[in-house]
C-alpha cells in the first residue's frame, strides 16, 4: 500500500476543482474495486463537469501522474484499482444529453447507470438491451470500458454491438469523436486521422494472425478489438476500439447508443435434465431455436435457494423433481404465437433427444413451461439469489473469480465444464456453475483462501490448466468481465506474442506515455503478485476488544474482522432505487457513504492500513456518521454486511476513548431521566415554545431548531396502573405475572396468554398505541400481561436501543439483562411477547441476542412478535377471534426499516388487510430520514430530510385527504409529520378502531 505523495498535484487540483480527496480513508474506499486485488490510488477526484475532468487529467499529465477513470467500480478482473488519480465519474456525470426515439438512439454522459438510463428510457417504449448482472450500479462509461455482456448477449450483443460513437479526451488533452468510418476516412476529425489511419494499418497489417487467433466465440472481451478496424469488415467504427479497453486509451466523455425496442411477452421453457453433463450437451441443441437466453441452474444453486425462505415458493412453482441442472430457456419475439410454437418446439427437441419424465437417471428430464410474467422474474430473481448464497459462506475461503469467464464453443461446453471439475478436485477445491449457457460462458468461482500462498499458488495452477484447455477448445478466456490484472498477463498464450505486440502498439498510439490506467490489456503485472491482493502478505488484522457476538464469522475481535471482509465489493448497495439499501448513498451518492465504502474503511482500519487508532478515529466517525442504522444492508447485501451492528462497534469505541458529548448523553440515557420528565412535561417542552430556546438547544446541545422535538406528557402508559388501561375493552391483564408463581403454572396453556412489552416511545410519547393495542388484543379475547421489572428497580423496561445508538453497551446490556430477567418467566411457557415499536421488539431477535448470546436470548428472539406479526399468524393458523369492522377505504403504508429488513412487511399488510373494504397501499420508500436520533442532528438534519424526500414524503403528499396513513416507527411517524404536516398513525391504533367499530362502539 505505500504510495508516492503528490503533494504538487493535490495542492493544484485543490486549488481549482471543488471535490478533491488526498486522504487516507477516501484514497482508501477507491483501492478496491469487486476483485481480490486493492492499489492504494494517489487522489481521488469527483468533477463536476466533463471541463473538471478535462482540468484534472491535464494536471494529472502535467504532474507525471497516471490517471484511472471509474463508474461503480464493480469490475470483477482489477481493472479498476491502480496507482493513479482515480475520475469518479459515477456522481456528476450521469446526464442523458439526447434521445432519439424514431431513430432509437441516445448520447448520454458516462457516469449514468444502467438502470436509471433504463427507467428514463422505458416511456418511450426503448431500452439499452445489455442486461447485465450489475445494471443497478453499472455505469455506461464502466460498460464501454469493459464491453459488457448481458444474459440476452444471444440477441442483442455485447456493449460493443450497441455502441455507435464514443467522444473521448486522449491522453494529449485533445477531445476527439470516434464514430464510423469510411475507408477515405472522410468522417474522421482531422485531428485524429493520423491516429485512425495508424490503427486501420495496424489491422489490416494484422488480419491473419487476427484471423487466426482471436477466438470465434461471441464472448470474446480480451485485448483491444482490433477486429473491427478489418479490411473488409462492412461497418468499421473506431469507438469500438475505445470498446473494452478498460479505460487504458482515453477517458470517454460522450457515448451515442444504439436503443431496442422493449421486450413484450415472453415464453420461458425451464429445460429439467437428470445430469449435469447431459444439460451442458443439451445447450448447443437448444440455441437453434433462437431463444433470447439460456441460462444455467445447478443443483447447489437450487439447494442454496430452496434454503431462503422467500425463494422457497418460486422453486415449488416450478422445479420438478430433483434435477442436476436447469436450463432456463427464454423466448423474446414480438408475436407471443411464436414464442409459444418455438416453447412447444423446444419440448419436441428434448424429447427426441431422449429426455423424458418418464425416464430415469441421466435421461431423465423435460420442460415446465413459464409464461407468468411474474414467475419468469422471480425465477431469474432466484437465480441471482443463488449467486448471492454462495457468496454469502462466512469460511476464510471465498468462491474467487478468475476462470469464471472463460468461454468455449457450445459442443464443447460438457466436456469443458467436465475437465475443468476435474482441475478444481486435483486442487483441493470445488465451485458451482451459473450463467449463461447460450453463449457458452459458465460463470465459476472455486473456493480459495488467498491469505494462504498455497491457495496463492493453486491458482496460478488452475488458472494455467484451465486456459490451457480453453485455448485448445479455441475458446475464450475473457468472456464477459474484461482483463484488468487477471487475464492480462495470460494474453501471450491466448493470443500469441505478435498480436500482443500489435496490442501495445494500440496502447502506444494512443498514449505512449502511459498516462491512462497503465499496466491492464498490456504490460500487465502478474496477476499473482502477492502485493496487489487485497489479502496480501502484509495484511495483518489487529488484535480488537469487540463487545457483540460475531462468533458467526472468523478472525480477530471475536469473529468481528470476517463480519467486515463479507464486503466484496459488488456494489449492490450502490442501488439508487428499489429495495431500501443504502438510504444516504442514495441522497449524497459518495463513497463514503455507501455500505461497501464503510466496509472497506472498517477493514482498512482494523488492519492497520490508516494508521494508528484509525477505529476510533474522527475520519472512521465521519465515515459512519450518515449510517441511519437502518438495517437494510442486513437483508440486502448479497452477503449480508451489517452496518448497523458494526457501527455500534465504532460507536463504543469512541464512547470509551472520548466519552459521550451532551447530544449522545440526553440521546442515550433518555429512558432514564424519561420518568423524571414526565412529571415536568411543561418544563421540557418549553424548547419549543419559548423563541430562541431551540436555538440555544442547537447550539449547546446539538439538536436543530428547525425540529420540534417529542411533545413529553405526565398521562403516560403506566405498567401499575390498571386502572388507567382502556376501559370497557379491558383485557384481562396482569402487570405482575412474573412474579406470581400460581399464575405462572396455570397460564400459557391454552393458548390465550401473550405478554405486551410497552416500549419507551410508545410508553412516554404515545401510550395511545400501547391502549390500542391493549383493547385489540383484549377485543380478540386474549389474556394480555404487561412485561413489568422483576429487580428491585421500578424504572420500566426498556430494549436498549438509545444506549447502543451512542455506543453505551455496558448500559444497553444491564437494559437486556432485565427485560431477558422480567420475560423469562412467560418464554419458560412459549408464552409469546408482543412489541410495538419496530426498532425496540426488533431488537429483541437482533442486538439482544448480539448482547447477550445464550438459550435465554434465543427464546426471546424466536417468541418476540410485533402485534401485527402476532395476530397475522393466529388468523393464518385460524385463532384470531377478532370483529373487524370498515374503517375507510383506502390505507397508506410506510414501513420502519426494520420492518423491511426483518422481512415484516408482509404482516403488517397483511394485519391491515383483515379489516373490510381497505385497500392497503405500500410506499415503495427506503429509509424515511428520521431513524430514531439522526433526524434531530443539527448536522445531520439536512440528509434526514433529503431521504423524506427521496419518495415517502412526496407519496404522503399525493395521498388524498381521507386516505389512512400507518407507519409503525414513531420517527417514521414524525418525519411524516415534520415533512408534510399529516399524522400517520401505529397500524395497532387502526385495528383498534376497526374492533371498536365492531363492538358498536
Ligand atoms: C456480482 C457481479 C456481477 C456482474 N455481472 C456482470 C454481467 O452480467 N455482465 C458483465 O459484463 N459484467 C458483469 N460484472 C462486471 C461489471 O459489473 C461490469 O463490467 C460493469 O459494466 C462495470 O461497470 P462499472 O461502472 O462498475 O465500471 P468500473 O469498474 O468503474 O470501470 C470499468 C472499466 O471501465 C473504465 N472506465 C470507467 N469509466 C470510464 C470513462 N469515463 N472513460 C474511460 N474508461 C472508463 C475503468 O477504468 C475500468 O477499466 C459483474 C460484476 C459483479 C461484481
Ligand atoms: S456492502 Fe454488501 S452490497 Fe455493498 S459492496 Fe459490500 S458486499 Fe456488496
Ligand atoms: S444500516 Fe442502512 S444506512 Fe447503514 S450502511 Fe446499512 S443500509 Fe446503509
Amino acid at each position: 500500500m505505500a504510495v508516492a505523495q503528490m503533494p504538487g498535484l493535490e495542492r493544484r487540483l485543490k486549488a481549482e476543482l471543488p471535490e478533491v480527496h488526498f486522504d487516507r480513508f477516501t484514497r482508501g474506499r477507491y483501492a478496491t474495486d469487486a476483485s481480490h486485488y486493492q492499489i492504494m490510488p494517489v487522489g481521488v477526484v469527483i468533477p463536476r463537469s466533463i471541463a473538471q475532468a478535462e482540468q484534472a487529467i491535464a494536471l494529472a499529465r502535467a504532474e507525471g501522474v497516471s490517471v484511472l477513470p471509474r463508474g461503480g467500480g464493480t469490475s470483477q478482473s482489477g481493472q479498476t484499482v491502480n496507482e493513479s488519480l482515480v475520475i469518479d465519474c459515477s456522481k456528476y456525470l450521469t446526464r442523458i444529453l439526447q434521445v432519439d426515439v424514431a431513430g432509437r438512439r441516445c448520447v448520454v454522459e458516462p457516469g449514468i447507470v444502467l438502470d436509471e438510463l433504463n427507467r428514463a428510457l422505458k416511456p418511450h417504449g426503448l431500452w439499452f438491451p445489455v442486461d447485465i448482472s450489475t445494471s443497478s450500479r453499472a455505469t455506461l462509461g464502466g460498460m464501454v470500458g469493459n464491453n459488457s455482456c448481458g444474459a440476452r448477449s444471444l440477441r442483442y450483443g455485447n456493449t460493443r454491438e450497441n455502441v455507435l460513437s464514443v467522444d473521448a479526451v486522449l491522453p494529449d488533452g485533445r477531445a476527439a469523436h470516434f464514430g464510423r468510418v469510411t475507408s477515405d476516412l472522410s468522417a474522421v476529425d482531422a485531428s485524429v486521422r493520423p491516429l485512425a489511419q495508424r490503427l486501420l494499418g495496424l489491422a489490416a497489417r494484422e488480419a491473419n494472425e487476427i484471423e487466426t487467433r482471436f477466438p470465434k466465440v461471441q464472448r470474446r472481451v480480451g485485448g483491444y478489438n482490433l477486429d473491427a478496424l478489418l479490411p473488409g469488415n462492412n461497418d468499421p467504427n473506431l469507438a469500438h476500439i475505445l470498446v473494452g479497453s478498460e479505460g487504458t486509451l482515453a477517458f470517454t466523455t460522450k457515448i451515442e447508443l444504439k436503443l431496442s425496442p422493449l421486450l413484450g411477452s415472453r415464453a420461458v421453457g425451464a429445460c429439467h435434465f437428470g445430469s449435469f453433463h447431459e444439460a451442458m450437451s443439451a445447450a448447443q441443441h437448444i440455441v437453434k431455436l433462437g431463444p433470447i437466453a439460456v441460462e444455467l441452474v445447478d443443483r447447489t444453486m437450487i439447494g442454496l435457494a430452496s434454503d431462503i425462505a422467500m425463494f422457497r415458493p418460486t422453486l415449488q412453482q416450478f422445479v420438478r423433481g430433483e434435477p442436476d441442472a436447469i436450463l432456463l430457456v427464454e423466448f423474446g419475439e414480438d408475436d407471443q404465437e411464436e414464442n409459444l410454437r418455438r416453447l412447444r418446439r423446444l419440448e419436441e427437441l428434448l424429447g427426441d433427444l431422449g429426455f423424458g419424465w418418464d425416464k430415469s437417471g441421466a435421461r431423465w428430464g423435460g420442460v415446465v413451461e413459464v409464461l407468468d410474467p411474474k414467475l419468469q422474474m422471480a425465477i431469474m430473481e432466484l437465480r441471482t439469489a443463488g449467486l448471492n448464497v454462495m457468496m454469502s459462506m462466512k469460511e476464510e475461503g471465498k468462491p474467487i473469480s478468475f476462470v469464471e469467464d472463460c468461454a468455449v464453443p457450445l459442443e464443447h461446453l460438457a466436456e469443458y465444464t467436465a475437465r475443468l471439475t476435474d482441475i478444481f478436485e486435483k486442487h483441493g477445491t470445488r465451485g458451482t456453475w451459473y450463467a449463461h449457457a447460450s453463449v457458452g460462458c459458465l460463470h465459476v468461482r472455486p473456493v480459495l483462501n488467498l491469505r494462504l500462498d498455497k491457495d496463492v499458488k493453486a491458482m496460478r495452477a488452475i488458472a494455467e490448466e484451465a486456459f490451457a484447455m480453453v485455448r485448445a477448445y479455441k475458446g475464450s478466456h475473457s468472456g464477459e468481465h474484461g482483463d484488468g490484472i487477471v487475464r492480462s498477463e495470460f494474453h501471450a498464450p491466448m493470443f500469441g506474442e505478435r498480436l500482443v505486440r500489435a496490442f501495445e502498439d494500440v496502447k502506444d498510439s494512443f498514449d505512449p506515455n502511459g498516462l491512462f490506467n497503465p499496466g491492464k490489456i498490456v504490460r500487465a503485472p502478474k496477476f499473482d503478485d502477492r502485493e496487489l491482493l487485497r489479502y496480501g502478505p502484509h495484511y495483518r488484522p489487529q488484535p480488537m476488544t469487540t463487545r457483540l457476538d460475531w462468533s458467526a464469522y472468523p478472525g480477530m475481535g471475536g469473529g468481528f474482522q470476517g463480519a467486515v471482509e463479507m464486503c466484496n465489493n459488488n456494489g449492490a448497495c450502490r442501488n439508487l432505487s428499489g429495495g431500501v439499501m443504502c438510504p444516504s448513498y442514495r441522497v449524497t451518492k459518495n463513497e463514503r457513504d455507501v455500505t461497501r465504502g464503510r466496509a472497506n474503511s472498517l477493514r482498512l482500519a482494523i488492519t492497520g492500513q490508516l494508521g494508528a487508532d484509525a477505529f476510533a478515529s474522527d475520519d472512521m466517525a465521519e465515515t459512519l456518521k450518515l449510517c441511519v442504522s437502518c438495517k437494510a444492508c442486513r437483508r440486502e447485501c448479497p452477503t449480508g454486511v451489517d452496518m448497523a451492528r458494526m457501527k455500534i462497534e465504532v460507536q463504543a469505541a469512541r464512547a470509551a476513548k472520548h466519552g459521550l458529548s451532551l447530544h449522545e448523553r440526553l440521546v442515550g440515557y433518555l429512558p432514564r431521566y424519561a420518568p423524571y420528565a414526565s412529571k415536568l412535561p411543561w418544563l421540557l417542552n418549553l424548547r419549543d415554545m419559548i423563541p430562541g430556546a431551540a436555538a440555544l438547544s442547537e447550539a449547546v446541545a446539538g439538536f436543530a431548531a428547525r425540529r420540534a422535538l417529542p411533545k413529553w406528557r405526565s398521562d403516560v402508559f403506566r405498567d401499575d396502573n390498571e386502572s388507567s388501561w382502556p376501559g370497557s375493552s379491558r383485557p384481562s391483564t396482569s402487570s405482575s405475572w412474573g412474579k406470581d408463581v400460581d399464575a405462572r403454572h396455570k397460564a400459557g396453556h391454552d393458548g390465550r396468554d401473550v405478554v405486551l412489552f410497552a416500549d419507551t416511545f410508545n410508553r412516554y410519547f404515545e401510550r395511545e398505541n400501547v391502549d390500542a393495542a391493549l383493547s385489540v388484543l383484549g377485543a380478540a379475547g386474549y389474556r394480555v400481561h404487561v412485561a413489568t421489572p422483576v429487580d428491585d428497580n421500578t424504572r420500566p423496561l426498556c430494549c436498549g436501543r438509545t444506549f447502543l445508538s451512542v455506543g453505551l453497551i455496558d448500559e444497553a446490556r444491564k437494559e437486556a439483562e432485565r427485560v431477558l430477567a422480567a420475560l423469562e418467566p412467560y418464554l419458560a411457557h412459549r408464552i409469546p411477547v408482543i412489541g410495538l415499536e419496530p426498532s425496540c421488539l426488533l431488537g429483541f431477535r437482533d442486538e439482544i441476542p448480539a448482547l447477550i448470546p445464550g438459550q435465554a436470548s434465543r427464546r426471546l428472539a424466536a417468541h418476540a412478535f410485533l402485534l401485527e406479526e402476532f395476530l397475522v399468524r393466529e388468523a393464518e393458523a385460524g385463532k384470531l377471534n377478532l370483529a373487524l369492522r370498515p374503517v375507510g377505504e383506502r390505507v397508506l403504508l410506510h414501513g420502519h426499516c426494520h420492518q423491511k429488513s426483518f422481512g415484516a412487511m408482509g404482516a403488517v399488510e397483511g394485519a391491515l388487510r383483515l379489516i373490510p373494504g381497505l385497500a392497503v397501499e405500500t410506499v415503495d420508500s427506503s429509509c424515511c430520514g428520521m431513524a430514531g436520533s439522526f433526524g434531530y442532528g443539527a448536522d445531520t438534519i439536512d440528509v434526514s430530510l433529503a431521504m423524506g424526500e427521496l419518495s415517502l414524503l412526496p407519496a404522503v403528499r399525493k395521498a388524498a385527504p381521507d386516505t389512512l396513513l400507518v407507519a409503525d416507527g414513531t420517527s417514521c411517524r414524525q418525519q411524516i409529520h415534520d415533512g408534510t404536516g399529516r399524522q400517520a398513525i401505529h397500524v395497532a391504533r387502526v385495528l383498534a378502531m376497526s374492533a371498536a367499530a365492531a363492538r358498536g362502539m
